[in-house]
């Protein structure tokens, strides 16, 4: 059969793959007239099996497989199905391997309690925020970096810890305006690490937002408590307020000030009264004030990535992939 880089593409799009991630993880040396060269034919399976954590025997005509499908968890499963899971965990798995690989290994945070990661925090900075949380990650080996591509067309996902060989990385997914939502978010995927929520799974996956998302899951309310405990001091903060009459200026000039007194970043002390309240609209509407606009976090954080990964382990080509998937290159 003559080969089609044609037809590999229609087998990943069959197995669910997106054009997005199809077309970040092809290799750019790759040209038609390599078609006739079965090493070439070769190193392009290979290349892209690699990248998307997919078997290179399901690229030589079979069934695409992908390579982690049965053993990720995932929280806040809805209807998804198993093949699209198994397309995600793959892609995360895939990525998480290449960032550690050009990570190197810092302190073990497994079974860490929340309060000793906050005390560290707070030696050297007023409140915990999101910088504080990233420079932590970093320093003690685990890359985090916000994706701008996604293996599935329709779904998208909240961020996911992945586990390689003890070592750990957080994918974030949801694009933010503001660092605070961001900021439990990743103490969210830290408390699954500390929490040990990964000894059987190489990926746990939250498709949904775990600060609103309820069903009960038990893993789900220790990694939310291990988030508050990190960021508040208390698993289950109390906010006072001595007036329920705030707009959003009003809000944000009083959670500025009450920051320092309770080592509570101001945007994470919106965000608790929210939750307790339910007046996510009006906490939403304080970040602008608090953070004096919005702004792309994504980009921060793939900024801070950039600077501390060591592309030289990763490799010309992976790190080209990774540029891809975390968009701009700068
Ligand atoms: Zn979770």
């Amino acid at each position: 059969m003559d080969f089609d880089s044609s037809n590999l593409r229609r087998g990943l799009r069959e197995a669910g793959l997106s054009n997005q991630v199809i077309d970040a993880a092809w290799p750019s040396w790759w040209s038609e007239e390599l078609a006739s060269d079965p090493s070439g034919r070769a190193e392009l399976r290979f290349a892209l099996a690699r990248k998307l954590g997919i078997s290179p025997r399901g690229l030589l005509g079979e069934r695409v497989e992908f390579i982690w499908k049965d053993d990720a968890k995932f929280k806040h499963l809805s209807t998804e199905d198993a093949a699209q899971c198994a397309a995600l965990a793959s892609f995360g798995v895939a990525i998480g391997r290449l960032l550690i690989r050009g990570t190197p290994t810092g302190p073990n945070i497994s079974g860490l309690d929340a309060s000793i990661l906050r005390e560290a925090l707070l030696s050297s900075q007023p409140y915990v925020d999101l910088l504080g949380l990233l420079s932590l990650c970093w320093s003690v080996g685990i890359p985090v970096v916000h994706l701008r591509v996604f293996p599935l067309d329709t779904k998208s996902m909240h961020a996911m810890v992945v586990k390689v060989d003890g070592r750990y990385a957080v994918l974030l997914g949801r694009e933010a305006s503001y660092p605070a939502p961001l900021a439990f978010t990743l103490a969210h995927e830290l408390g699954h690490v500390a929490r040990g929520h990964l000894s059987d799974a190489p990926a746990l996956v939250d498709l949904k937002d775990p600060a609103t998302a309820t069903d009960g899951d038990a893993q789900e309310k220790e990694a939310d408590e291990f988030a508050l405990s990190v960021l508040t001091g208390s698993s289950n903060p109390t906010i006072i307020t001595t007036t329920h009459s705030y707009n959003a200026p009003t809000l944000a000039a009083a959670v500025i000030r009450a920051a320092g007194q309770y080592s509570i970043e101001p945007g994470t002390l919106a965000l608790c009264l929210a939750h307790r309240e339910g007046t996510w609209a009006r906490a939403m509407a304080a970040l602008k004030f608090i953070y004096e606009g919005p702004r792309p976090i994504s980009r921060e954080i793939n900024s801070l990535a950039k600077t501390q990964i060591d592309w030289q382990e990763i490799g010309y080509e992976n790190s080209e992939y990774l540029h891809n998937v975390m968009g701009e290159r700068d």
